[in-house]
């Protein structure tokens, strides 16, 4: 890789010291056990015999120190943390942190909330008796530096309180279930930091609160445990993977701290913000032996503070020098982690003004001692990983804690030895968030008040709330200045072009009507705002070649609502008052018994249909216009509603429905109360999770089930009008799919809930096995609940698994050469407007595309269309004359060629008369695909992120409409549901399934 020699320069960083009330200068308290203070002799020798080499320990915890009152780990866990065979459920957990609690004043168990599941999450609080008795105390302390405006911004008065703060810093355990060792590290460092009197943790004790969530993913923790216990019970076979981590998602649950969607997210969000600490540290375990990924590699995400970069380069690699002196092989820092996405748990930290850290140590995904052989690239020494982990060691669950702890261990120290500085770097970058519009910019972001996506605007709202951000709506309509675009030098080839002459005058300013909201960059959580609403650019030419996760987000854009980013001050003076409250005010206007609802494709409108089961919705097929109001075609009518519960629903969702004087006469039809399965595969429920999460906040009711279940269904068709089929992500093969996981050799790999796995199934799915996949059956069933009318939607993997199976006829899909579009946001276009996929969409739309696939269209059934590549075809042969001239043959007239039929990408192919003759193959123009979105042009294709080779996707179909039989196979290239991030195109997907019975509407098909 390139450009490694920046690094070079921030290892050079210096440490800058700050001694005001320190005794000790940094690194001069010696680790270890205090003399005179007893050990623990029989679980020290314990934690002995299970750490597997004598390197994979530190002075800081191969001892345990002993307490007369204070019970260690083992009163729970019947063994020490750590030990082969234990891994505990979270409620063990907390008992051990409530008997620490009991047993020490040093110890204080806060519950933080419950996750989707309804299990408690805790953060446990350990400190000197002195500072928990003044924990609110010191909290308003720390309220002011993270809120520099009530200092009016004072460095002096800042500094008064830096002399006197406790800094907090807050550590979040086994957020990714497999990864196992964080709970039982946890309970003996709370132990350890409650007990010790040796001079070192005696410092951390005294000189900061230590704050622990010993377990981010509650859910997922308990199924782990039961999968390991079933394990325990059945040692010679396989034991199944972990399919559902918490009631959504799995890893992903590390990637919601943009859109802030689970529980887990909120209650750890919430709890950083209410103690305003200093660091947020997550612990994961895939690398060994410990990768303090805190520095990580660039780019680093651009909205962050530069004190921040600093802050990693000074932690990270201080972590690691200090593991190294222990002797400790294999922990490293910098590595190929890109710090770009904010959608890591820990980024909560980096974008609220504090330090965001995170550990990937090794682990067994259980407490079973194994044999582990790495990968050539894990144990190479490279310049960032000058002793690297051996090549093949025996892994216990213990030498997995020693590393963490040992790791927290240092950090905290080092932090508390440089506490001052931190907490002081705390408040300046908070005084810099506040200083964004003088400094930076931009000054506020504005959401109009003319929005016609109001619903979709209050969810963006919702989510800046749950950020903590402050929002304000202006009193009066205010005017700002637009900036003034810098004319770009023409290049050479430019030169000679003429201005356009028809080319109209840019806009200099811009009116927002009373009752804007604005978000203010003068505030301290300025910095998430900026980074949720700002766009992304992600050079094609950036050194890093492999981004870690999405790199494109615009929140604005993906929402499909205006977000205006503002750099003129005066939005700043303008009246404005805070937003306390967010709602949308809906409910029924006008006297009528026929109402009308317009159709801005907010995913509120199916709510409103599964709400109103009894009534008659219709969509009108084209515009029209009543009592002097015009309405756009997918406006909905409703009918045979009672209005109190018309009106009840529609305020309660902010819509507004206006009642008309007569029966308009717009050809319209049904919207339908669709019976939706959402299909699942046994590989991955991943990605699906976020439509399920989608589907229940819209209170939109659905059956879900797996391939498995609908092989063995006789009738789909009977049961439901629209399967939803969503990416399988990793593993989602036609192989896969069909085939599952091979059953001719191994064990059944159960996923029930029984005695001995209590937690596994909740009310997500169960199965006896979950080897098998879709099968040849299920292949047929599917194949014939389309034919008998049914609609298939799918997405990505699965839309190329529904062509694999040959379900939608001229469409092909393939996947990118060259390009690379990793989770970006990208520019859409509709193509058919009348098609009720589209209904409410204006021509431009924003979507998440990662990679497409890349869909094709064929008049010709299972044919592929040309690709345009290679010599533009018509170009005429080696002749006489120049270029432009026509050929000719000597001895003869010229003969015109007939004119090539042209179509544009995105389109059918015309079907030629050579084409058309004797061929049974063509299809007739009625069942041919209908292509509702196609991507942009190749220059418009980014909007935000990535975008690299973008022509291999560039005005192919997005989303497609392929007729089978009596039914249709829906198709989309793009993600249209994704991380709760994306609630601008949910309606493609809402659409699709309210107007399932009648997606030809307004279809115009090519003559022949
Ligand atoms: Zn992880």
């Amino acid at each position: 890789m390139n450009h490694r020699h920046r690094w070079k320069l921030a290892l050079l960083v210096v440490l800058c010291m700050f001694s005001a009330s320190h005794a000790k200068a940094d690194g001069e308290t010696p680790p270890g056990r205090d003399a005179k203070q007893q050990v623990d002799e029989a679980y020290t020798a314990k934690m002995k015999k299970y750490t597997t080499e004598p390197f994979f320990t530190s002075p800081l915890v191969n001892y345990l120190p002993a307490s007369k009152n204070v019970p260690t780990p083992e009163a729970v866990l019947g063994d020490v943390a750590g030990a082969p065979g234990i891994l505990p459920y979270a409620k063990d957990v907390y008992k051990y942190m409530r008997m620490l609690e009991k047993a020490s004043p040093r110890v204080k168990v806060f519950s933080i909330g419950t996750t989707e599941e309804g299990r408690e999450m805790i953060a446990v609080a350990v400190s000197s008796e002195e500072n928990l008795k003044k924990l609110a105390e010191n909290r308003a302390k720390l309220a002011k530096l993270a809120d520099p405006r009530t200092l009016q911004l004072n460095d002096g008065e800042a500094d008064k309180i830096v002399a006197q703060a406790v800094p907090v810093y807050y550590i979040t355990g086994t957020i990714h279930s497999p990864e196992t060792g964080a709970p039982t590290a946890l309970m003996e460092l709370a132990y350890r930091l409650a007990v010790d009197e040796s001079a070192y943790v005696k410092e951390i004790r005294d000189g900061m609160v230590t704050l622990i969530t010993p377990v981010v993913e509650v859910d997922g923790r308990d199924r782990m445990v039961d999968i390991y216990k079933w394990h325990l019970a059945h040692p010679k076979d396989f034991y199944p993977p972990l399919v559902y981590w918490g009631k959504y998602v799995a890893h992903d649950n590390n990637r919601d701290a943009m859109g802030v969607t689970l529980k887990l997210t909120e209650n750890v969000l919430n709890t950083y913000v209410q103690w305003n600490a200093q660091v947020l540290h997550d612990l994961h375990e895939s690398v060994p032996y410990l990768y303090d990924n805190t520095i990580g590699d660039g780019p680093y995400n651009a909205w962050i503070d530069p004190i921040l970069a600093d802050e990693w380069q000074m932690i990270g690699t201080r972590n690691v020098a200090d593991m190294t002196k222990f002797g400790m092989p294999g922990v490293f820092a910098h590595g190929n982690f890109d710090t770009w996405s904010p959608g890591y748990l820990m980024f909560i930290a980096a974008m609220h003004n504090g330090i965001s850290r995170l550990y990937e140590t090794f682990g067994n995904g259980g407490a079973d001692t194994l044999e582990r052989t790495l990968d050539p690239d894990e144990y190479a020494r490279t310049w960032y990983k000058q002793n690297p982990p051996l090549p093949k060691v025996m892994w216990s669950q213990r030498d997995n804690n020693n590393y963490e702890e040992t790791g927290l261990l240092v950090s905290l120290h080092y932090f508390n030895e440089n506490k001052r500085l931190f907490l002081k770097n705390f408040y300046l970058k908070a005084k810099r968030s506040v200083q964004k519009p003088a400094e930076e910019g931009p000054a506020a972001y504005v959401l109009p008040a003319d929005e016609t996506r109001p619903t979709l605007q209050l969810e963006l709202l919702k989510v800046l709330e749950k950020q903590h951000v402050e929002i304000s709506r202006v009193t009066s309509a205010v005017t700002v200045a637009l900036p003034v675009r810098k004319e770009k030098k023409p290049g050479k080839a430019e030169e000679k072009k003429e201005t356009k002459k028809d080319e109209k005058p840019q806009p200099t300013t811009q009116t927002f009507a009373t009752g804007s909201f604005v978000i203010r960059m003068d505030q301290p959580y300025s910095r998430i705002a900026d980074a949720l609403l700002d766009h992304q650019y992600w050079s094609p030419e950036d050194p890093q070649r492999t981004p870690y996760d999405d790199t494109g987000w615009t929140f604005g854009e993906l929402y499909g609502v205006q977000v205006a980013r503002v750099s003129d001050a005066k939005i700043l003076q303008a009246p404005m008052e805070p937003v306390k409250g967010l709602r949308v005010p809906g409910g029924v206007k006008g006297e009528g018994t026929i109402f009308a609802i317009e159709n801005h494709a907010e995913p509120a409108l199916a709510s409103l249909r599964y709400r109103l089961q009894a009534a008659d919705l219709q969509a009108a097929e084209e515009g029209f216009e009543s009592g002097g109001n015009k309405f756009a075609a997918g406006t909905i009518l409703v009918k045979n509603a009672d209005r109190a519960q018309l009106d009840a629903a529609s305020k309660e969702l902010g819509l507004q429905a206006i009642a008309l004087t007569a029966v308009p006469s717009v050809k319209s039809h049904p919207l339908r109360a669709a019976r939706i399965l959402l299909l699942h595969t046994w590989l991955s429920t991943q990605t699906e999770g976020w439509w399920r999460l989608a589907l229940d906040k819209l209170q939109i009711p659905y059956d879900y089930a797996s391939t498995q279940t609908i092989a063995k269904t006789a009738d789909l068709r009977e049961k439901y009008d629209v399967i939803l089929f969503p990416p399988v992500g990793w593993g989602g093969s036609l192989n896969n799919v069909i085939n599952g996981t091979p059953t001719s050799w191994g064990n059944p790999l159960p996923w029930q809930q029984t005695p001995e796995t209590p937690n596994l199934v909740e009310k997500n799915d169960a199965t006896d096995d979950m080897r098998p996949g879709l099968g040849w059956d299920g292949v047929a069933k599917l194949q014939k609940f389309v034919n008998d009318g049914g609609v298939l939607l799918t997405v990505m993997d699965t839309a190329q698994f529904a062509s694999g199976i040959g379900l939608t006829g001229g469409v092909s899909v393939s996947n990118s050469e060259k390009m690379k579009i990793v989770g970006s946001v990208v520019g859409a276009r509709v193509v058919d407007g009348a098609s009720p996929i589209a209904y409410g969409y204006s021509e431009k739309v924003s979507a998440y595309c990662d990679n497409g696939p890349i869909f094709s269209l064929s008049s010709i059934s299972g044919g592929r269309r040309r690709r345009r590549l290679g010599p533009e075809l018509g170009a005429r042969p080696t002749g006489r004359g120049t270029k432009d001239d026509p050929d000719f043959t000597v001895g003869r007239a010229g003969v015109e060629a007939p004119e090539e039929p042209e179509s544009e990408i995105w389109e059918n192919p015309p079907v030629t008369d050579e084409q058309r003759h004797n061929n049974p193959r063509v299809i007739p123009p009625a069942m041919r695909a209908r292509v509702v979105l196609r991507y942009a042009e190749s220059k418009d294709l980014l909007i935000s992120g990535l975008v690299e080779g973008g022509n291999e996707i560039a005005q192919h179909p997005a989303v497609v409409d392929a007729p089978f039989g009596k039914g249709h196979v829906v198709m989309f290239s793009i993600n249209p549901v994704w991380r709760g991030e994306t609630q601008g195109t949910y309606s493609l997907v809402l659409n699709t399934i309210m107007n399932y019975d009648n997606l030809n509407a307004g279809r115009k098909d090519d003559a022949k």
